[in-house]
C-alpha cells in the first residue's frame, strides 16, 4: 500500500530524512517511534506535500502511484489522510463547514457525487458520537478555543468521515488524559483497522500502543529506520530506552 524507498529530503538546505526505507502493507498498523528530533514529524509533512520540505532522492509509491509527483489534494483524494501533531485553529469556519467541504472536495476529485447537506449531518452525527464528541463542538469555529483533547476527537471525526484508506497519524496520543486516550485509540482501532486500510502510528509512548495493537513497530533516528520489529520492539522501548535499543547490531 505505501513503499518508502531511500527517501531523503531537507528544510532551508538542512538534510532531515536521510535514506528512508519503509513499507506498509494494506491491513497493517506500522507504529513509528524515535527520538525527539528523528524526524518523525517530517516524515509526515513530506508524505502530505508539505511546501517548505524538498525531497532530493528516493521514492515513495501509494496505490500504485507515484506520490511525490501528485499535488496535496490529488493525495488527498487517492485516500491519504494525516492528523497533525498540533492542530491548526481556523476562526470563522465551523467543524460543520470545514468537514464538508473537505469530504465533498476529495468525492469530486474521485469523480463522485457530493453529500447532500441531510446526508452529511447523518455522517457527521454518526462519527462524533463514536469519538463521544459533542455535536455542538462540530458546530464551533474549528478547533478555536478546543482543549488538547477535543482536538484530537474532533481530528479523528474527520478521519472517521473522509475515511481514508491510508492514516498517517502524528503524536495523536499528545496532550490526551486517560480517558481521551482510550477514546482516541478506540476511534482508531474502528475507523482504521480493516484489511483494506493502513495505517503510519508515530507515538512516543507505549500507552496508545496498547490500545491500537501495531502489526510492526520500527525505530526512526537521524532521519532513518534503523530497527523493525513486533509490538514487542515497542515494549522494550519503554523499559530500556531508545539508546540501548538502538545499540543493539540491527
Ligand atoms: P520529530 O518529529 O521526530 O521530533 P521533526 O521531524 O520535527 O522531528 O524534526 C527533525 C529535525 O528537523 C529536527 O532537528 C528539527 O530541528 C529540524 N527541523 C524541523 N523543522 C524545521 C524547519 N522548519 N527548519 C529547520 N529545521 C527544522
Ligand atoms: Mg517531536
Ligand atoms: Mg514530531
Amino acid at each position: 500500500m505505501l513503499k518508502i524507498d531511500n527517501l531523503t529530503a531537507e528544510i532551508d538546505g538542512k538534510t532531515i530524512l536521510n535514506g528512508l526505507s519503509l513499507e506498509v502493507a494494506a491491513g497493517e498498523i506500522h507504529a513509528i517511534m524515535g527520538p525527539n528530533g528523528a524526524g518523525k514529524s517530517t516524515l509526515s509533512y513530506v508524505l502530505g506535500g508539505r511546501p517548505g520540505y524538498e525531497v532530493t532522492g528516493g521514492s515513495v509509491t501509494f496505490r500504485g502511484q507515484d506520490l511525490l509527483d501528485m499535488e496535496p489534494h490529488e493525495r488527498a483524494a487517492a485516500g491519504l489522510f494525516l492528523g497533525f501533531q498540533y492542530p491548526v485553529e481556523i476562526p470563522g469556519v465551523s467543524n460543520v463547514q470545514f468537514l464538508r467541504e473537505a469530504l465533498n472536495a476529495q468525492r469530486k476529485g474521485r469523480g463522485e457525487e457530493p453529500l447532500s447537506g441531510g446526508e452529511f449531518l447523518k455522517l457527521a452525527k454518526e462519527k462524533a458520537a463514536l469519538l463521544k464528541l459533542d455535536m455542538d463542538m462540530l458546530k464551533r469555529n474549528v478547533n478555536v478555543g478546543f482543549s488538547g483533547g477535543e482536538k484530537k476527537r474532533a481530528e479523528m471525526v474527520q478521519m472517521g468521515i473522509l475515511d481514508p484508506a491510508f492514516a498517517v497519524l502524528d503524536e495523536t496520543d499528545s496532550g490526551l488524559d486517560i480517558d481521551a486516550l482510550r477514546v482516541v485509540g478506540d476511534g482508531i482501532n474502528a475507523i482504521m483497522r480493516d484489511s483494506g486500510k493502513g495505517v503510519l502510528l508515530i507515538t512516543h509512548y507505549q500507552r496508545l500502543l496498547d490500545v491500537v495493537k501495531p502489526d510492526k513497530v520500527s525505530i526512526l533516528s537521524k532521519g532513518r529506520i534503523v530497527k523493525t520489529g513486533g509490538p514487542e520492539l515497542a515494549l522494550r522501548l519503554e523499559n530500556e530506552g531508545y539508546d540501548a535499543v538502538m545499540a543493539e547490531p540491527a
